[in-house]
């Protein structure tokens, strides 16, 4: 639908068009969200790139340059070729590289080498809406400079000629993280490197976004490598492409000291815990939520529980934490996953960016390299399974189990308090946001039973006003007697009396340790490199 058809007449040997971009506002959605403000703008080429159709993209070449404000400096995986004034001129590259190489501007950015002992070279290119959001700390930086050294242990290899982070520090732009070969488009809050929770909260962001340029970009599903941008993807194997990398960036987070093991360990609770309350389950197996992708990733979170959503990553993660402590166990604590990337993701050693595809039978063929095992019915008796629970294999093989208490899970609290609303998904059974508003509820759970539903606004709890802590309250005052909790609740304009039977208190899900096992778990989360900068904070 996006095609021009032109009459060409004959003769002409050259043609100019000029396309219009605009610049949306909202800063909601992925890629086509909100992506300019006053002080900065990151510009994805495919927005608004011009290109012969039918050609494969590797094939068609383009000299792009750019004209920034005066004054604002950037940062991009391109090679500048020449400037003039404010206009930058980059070396010619075929239209996947192009688009494969976003470009972060700003009028308050910092360029900061990392690790940089390290061939090829990396760099953290940071915009913001204001100086003092560009604050990095010291600790934060180190364990930058140590993600890029584990990356090279883990994975044997690099597939770059150089790498840029592309950290954007705005509230005014859409927040998400999308990989590139040489750069990632990386999207926080503002206040991320000002602010404990927020800074926790996107910790596995550049580690999962770096790990896909070996994990997505140079290794790709057969079905997602493409030769243009007409011709429809085949998701199915994005449990490989995602799933493994939410594994391996988490992983990395806590190996490179972004995150503290118990940060990892309060992370991987509160995921695990989501896809073991996951009723959907029951009638749509892991398998479709891959290839389902291009829907589910624009469906509304209400009911997602039922529906399921790009599950792929966090179960995806779950099922390659059981590969690894598999190939633990099976190898007597000889091999590990760490030998499967250094094989899989380093093939051939260093190249510039390339890809090489693959298939489900050489994921299986490359996991029996490492540690022969019946890896095909392992991996499709997860995928297709329509179990009420999640596999939880790997966290047990790892020595630990999910618990729930009444103690406050660190990331729940730290996102309860970024969204400024109330996770009761263990308890009552719903999540409720800003402005009193519920945000999903739990099929089967006490707030299901009693009738609440998303979208409705609490007004009242017990008698009084709601608010996210009179909510929390009576949660735990429940505890105490055997009174149901009453609502008055706003459903489109109309009031209604709700009242819950619930007496169970507060729960949030955590790790605990399993005496009887070896923690496994602690093993993987060891660095791989001995770091050369020493942080303080541990
Ligand atoms: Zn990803």
């Amino acid at each position: 639908m996006f095609a021009f058809h032109l009459n060409v007449p004959a003769g002409v040997t050259r043609l100019e068009a000029k396309v219009d971009f605009l610049a949306t506002a909202a800063a909601t959605g992925f890629s086509a969200g909100a992506s300019t403000s006053a002080n900065l703008a990151i510009v994805s080429w495919n927005e608004f790139v011009l290109y012969p159709a039918g050609t494969p993209a590797a094939e068609v070449k383009i000299a792009p340059s750019i004209k920034v404000p005066e004054g604002w400096k950037f940062g991009t995986a391109l090679t500048r070729s020449s400037s003039e004034g404010d206009t930058t001129h980059f070396q010619p590259v075929p239209l996947d590289m192009l688009v494969d190489s976003p470009l972060l501007a700003g009028r308050f950015f910092k360029e900061i080498p990392l690790a940089e002992e390290v061939t090829p070279k990396h760099y953290l290119d940071m915009a913001a809406d204001g100086p003092e959001d560009l604050n990095i700390g010291t600790n934060e930086l180190a364990a930058f400079s140590d993600l890029v050294r584990e990356t090279g242990a883990l994975y044997a290899s690099r597939h770059y000629n150089s790498y840029h982070f592309l950290l954007t520090l705005s509230d005014s732009v859409a927040h998400f993280g999308l990989e590139h070969h040489q750069s990632s488009d990386d999207r926080v809050e503002a206040r991320t490197f000002l602010d404990e929770d927020l800074n926790m909260l996107e910790g596995d962001l550049l580690p999962h976004e770096f790990t896909h340029s070996w994990n997505g970009k140079y290794r790709r599903p057969a079905g997602l490598a493409t030769p243009n941008y007409q011709q429809p993807m085949k998701g199915e194997l994005l449990w490989v492409y995602e799933g493994m990398t939410q594994y391996l960036g988490d992983v990395l987070a806590a190996r490179s000291g972004i995150w503290t093991m118990d940060q990892y360990r309060s992370y991987l609770a509160a995921s695990a815990a989501e896809m073991d309350h996951r009723p959907g389950r029951t009638w749509r197996d892991l398998q479709d939520t891959a290839t389902a992708a291009q829907i589910l990733y624009g469906t509304s979170e209400q009911w997602d529980n039922w529906r399921r959503s790009v599950d792929y990553y966090p179960e995806g993660e779950l099922i390659w934490l059981d590969v690894d402590t598999t190939i633990r166990k099976l190898s007597g604590g000889k091999k590990s996953l760490n030998d499967f990337c250094a094989r899989f993701l380093g093939l051939d050693g260093n190249t510039p960016p390339k890809v090489v595809p693959y298939t489900f039978e050489d994921v299986v063929a490359n996991l029996n390299a490492i540690q022969p095992y019946n890896w095909a019915g392992f991996l499709k008796e997860r995928l297709t399974s329509k179990s009420p629970r999640a596999p939880l294999g790997g966290i047990a093989n790892g020595g630990y189990r999910v618990e729930y208490t009444d103690q406050a899970n660190e990331f729940v609290h730290a996102a309860e308090s970024r969204d400024r609303g109330v996770n009761a998904w263990y308890s009552l059974g719903m999540i409720v946001g800003s402005d009193e508003t519920i945000g999903d509820v739990l099929i089967g759970s006490p707030a299901y039973r009693a009738g609440l539903g998303p979208g409705m606004r609490l007004v009242a709890i017990n008698g009084r006003r709601a608010t996210d802590e009179l909510l929390h309250q009576a949660i735990r005052d429940a505890k105490a007697n055997t009174k149901p909790i009453e609502l008055i609740v706003e459903n489109t304009n109309f009031f209604k009396t709700i009242k819950i039977d619930y007496h169970d208190g507060e729960k949030y899900p955590h790790l605990v340790r399993d005496a009887h096992t070896p923690a496994l778990l602690d093993d993987i989360l060891k660095p791989m490199t001995k770091h050369v900068e020493r942080r303080s904070a541990e």
